[in-house]
């Protein structure tokens, strides 16, 4: 067994889970890289790799929630320890409600919630016998004041804080914090496609008055993962430039 922290990052691939990825691995954990394009995730552990830090790549689909359990009892397996869980991974099918037809809302419910329960009861073993980990589930703010065309994504996203919450109650007591870190507006390929008149009507909400950067994600993640933030549990963190404040 390591005595490196080992960490699991699905959505690594690109966007924030990407930024999530290098800085856990510039704070010396070791990191695996998690997503469907294994081209991206060779990168970023070559990356990685030859900035001195430790890293592997995993493909996998997490809407296979057999082979997402499989992934994180084989890394726990491979490793000795599993200490950090970062549920990154996430879509967006977005319809107006009287549009939205059950797979848009099956997909999104399916990748962005269950695939996220499967990943946190596989990991709750390994880390109870490590006696430590953190889990960050990335949600969204829109699951906190919902949003118009996204019922199904704040769905899910909102079901992240209820699941979070329940398993920092009952882990809490074996040294395991669970957590929600919720964007804002970022910039990634989820956000690129808006049209430009929404980047500025979003701009004008935001009281930083700008979208946000991955990095600004990976450095919340980074310190409620980190050894120190063992007393904070439960709590959705939204990283949004101020935009919800709630
Ligand atoms: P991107 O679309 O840029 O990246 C999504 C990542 O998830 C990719 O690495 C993709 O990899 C991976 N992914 C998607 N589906 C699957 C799947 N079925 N199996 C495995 N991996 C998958 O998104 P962002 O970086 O913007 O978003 C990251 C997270 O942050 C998401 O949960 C999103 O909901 C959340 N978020 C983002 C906001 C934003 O403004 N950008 C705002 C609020 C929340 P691949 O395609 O290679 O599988």
């Amino acid at each position: 067994m390591t005595d490196q922290r080992v960490a699991i990052v699905t959505g690594a691939s690109r966007g924030i889970g990407r930024a999530i990825a290098a800085r856990l691995a510039a704070d010396g954990r070791h990191v695996v890289c998690v997503a469907r394009s294994e081209g991206p995730l060779n990168e970023l552990v070559s990356e990685i790799q030859s900035s001195g830090g430790s890293a592997s790549a995993k493909t996998c689909d997490i809407s296979d929630f057999g082979a997402v359990a499989a992934l994180v009892e084989g890394v726990a397996e491979e490793h000795g320890r599993l200490d950090i869980l970062v549920n990154n991974a996430g879509i967006t099918r977005d319809n107006l409600i009287l549009r939205m037809d059950d797979d848009e809302w099956d997909a999104v419910i399916d990748t962005n919630l269950k695939s996220v329960f499967v990943a946190c009861r596989a990991a709750a073993r390994p880390m109870m016998r490590g006696k430590f980990g953190r889990i960050v589930n990335i949600a969204s703010t829109s699951g906190i004041v919902g949003n118009a065309g996204q019922s199904n994504y704040a769905a899910a996203k909102s079901g992240l804080t209820g699941l979070t919450k329940s398993i920092a109650r009952e882990l809490g007591k074996k040294n395991i914090t669970a957590n929600c870190v919720a964007p804002g507006f970022i910039e990634t390929d989820m956000t690129k496609d808006l049209p430009a008149g929404v980047i500025e009507h979003i701009k004008g909400v935001i009281s930083t008055r700008d979208l946000g950067k991955p990095e600004d994600i990976a450095e919340c993640v980074a310190y409620v993962t980190s050894d120190g933030a063992g007393y904070l549990t439960g709590q959705t963190i939204a990283v949004d430039g101020g935009m919800t404040m709630c």
